[in-house]
Order: C-alpha cells, then structure tokens, then sequence
C-alpha cells in the first residue's frame, strides 16, 4: 500500500491510551516523596489519592495543606503544582490502545493530539513509548494555551503532517466537551471511548461536538 493511500487514526492521550487517574496517582507519589517528610506526613500520596474520588478532585493540595494546619499553604501548593506537573510519570498504556497501536501500525498513519501543560504531556509521551509507535505527535501547549482543543489548529496540522484529508482520519478521544468539534468540522470521523474509570464522565457534550460513534475499547476499532 502507498503512503498516499494509508488512511490516519489520531489518538487523544489522556484517558484514551491510558488512565489519566494513574497520572494524577503517579503525581501524587512524587509530591508526597518530596513533601512527606518537610511537613511531617508520612501518609500524604495516600491522603491526597482519597480526596481525588472527593469533591476536592481540583483542590487535593490545598485541602491536604488545610488538614495539616500549615500557614500561607500557597507557596506550597505552587512547589506541590510543579512537582506534580513535572514528575517523571510511572504509567502505562491500557492493554486495549497497545494492542490497537500494534494492530494499525502496518496499514494506517498513527497520529496523538494532546492538550495539557506542555512538560506534563511529553513526560507522558515519554513515559509510554509513543514517540516510535505513531508518526505524529501534536501537544497543543507547545503553541500555547489558546490552541487547546476545540482549537482546529492541531488537526490541521495533523492531516499536514499525515498526508491526510479529513475524510481520511478519525480521531478517538474520551471528552465530548472539547474533542470532537474541530474534528468533526473537518470532515473527520469521531470516536468516543467511554472508559469506566474515565475522570471526564460527567462533562456537558459541546456544540457540534458529539462523537460520530461510541465505543467501549479499542479493540471495537
Ligand atoms: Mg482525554
């Protein structure tokens, strides 16, 4: 088969490829080795792993820093961001996306879009090998935070770097609130992976923003 004739499969990385509530877990490990012992709690990752299945889920670190009683916890809570963004993330594919990147590799062009803070997603991308299993990766942060999907830009980009037209890639992704739009304008096909443990379960579907087609794994690729 000729390049020009591979169809593209562009992948979202969060939740799509693997558990984004591993990442965050991961970032707490990491923030709990380095302030455990500053703030004389042995049990930080363990305490900030239960208020993420809290309605603290976007406060972990200043709701643990208030459990302790520090004073002016900010200044920590930003060392506590940095050091969650920017750890070394131990996280792995789920077994469904390994399969399906092995499984099109030979007859599709593979593709990532990715939003996120920008050291965070290539730390990821670093962390699950992906760099040699597609032939694309986009993290939208690299332009900046205005690219951020539903930003068209990175699928643009994409069908660019891809040889593709629209009609020729899909995308798959979990977030009905900011994926598919772009895609969808484009002509793309649209794929929802509604995965048990997603951390977006509960997001309003956007304009124009619904996915062509829902899926449970991969594997129905
Ligand atoms: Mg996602």
């Amino acid at each position: 088969m000729g390049d020009a004739d591979r169809s593209a499969i562009v992948f979202d990385l969060d939740d799509t490829l693997y558990a984004e509530r591993a990442f965050a877990f991961s970032g707490f490990d990491a923030v709990g080795q380095v302030f455990g012992d500053r703030l004389g709690a042995s049990d930080l990752a363990e305490r900030m792993r239960v208020l993420f299945d809290t309605e603290h889920r976007h406060r972990v670190f200043n709701v643990v820093l208030d459990e302790l009683g520090v004073d002016d916890p900010m200044p920590i809570v930003r060392e506590m961001i940095d050091a969650f963004r920017k750890h070394k993330p131990n996280i792995r594919l789920h077994v469904d996306a390994d399969r399906a990147l092995t499984r099109f590799r030979p007859t599709h062009k593979l593709g990532i879009i990715t939003d996120g803070y920008a050291v965070t997603q290539h730390g990821k991308v670093q962390a699950l090998g992906l760099r040699s299993r597609v032939d694309a990766v986009i993290v939208t942060d690299d332009w900046g935070r205005d690219y951020w999907k539903p930003h068209p830009r990175a699928f643009e980009e994409m069908e660019r770097l891809l040889c593709a037209t629209g009609t020729r890639c899909s995308y798959i992704a979990d977030n009905p609130s900011k994926d598919f739009v772009a895609p969808n304008a484009l002509g793309w096909q649209t794929v929802m992976i509604e995965r048990d443990d997603r951390v977006h379960a509960d997001v309003n579907v956007a304009n124009g923003g619904e996915p062509q087609r829902r899926i449970a794994t991969l594997d129905e690729l």
